[in-house]
């Protein structure tokens, strides 16, 4: 699945499951909390969550962003691939720029 196809996915799952839907301001915090799922799992592979009370898959909660991301570029009709495709071009720029320091 492309990034195009994960955006429709979840744009049809809430069109069919969720007829009404959160404020989108609230799905900007779903994100975070689900970023926050994503770093206790990194923490706890590392050793570093002790007293851990259940154990995060990391992919699982890598998923769990990636829906939330898509949610909320959806409630702004943020076109992720088009988003991607900007990112790395400032990358490939910066690393351009690197190589002829
Ligand atoms: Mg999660």
């Amino acid at each position: 699945m492309n990034l195009l196809e994960l955006q429709e996915w979840v744009r049809a799952d809430w069109e069919q499951h969720s007829p009404v839907r959160p404020d989108p301001h609230m799905q900007l915090l779903y994100l975070f909390e689900e970023l926050g799922e994503m770093a206790e799992a990194i923490r706890q592979r590392s050793g570093q969550k002790e007293h851990a009370t259940h154990t995060t898959d990391l992919g699982e909660e890598m998923g769990d962003v990636l829906v939330a991301l898509a949610t909320v570029a959806n409630n702004y009709q943020v076109d992720l691939e088009e988003a991607f495709e900007k990112a790395r071009a400032k990358i490939e720029a910066r690393h351009k720029l690197g190589t002829e320091a």
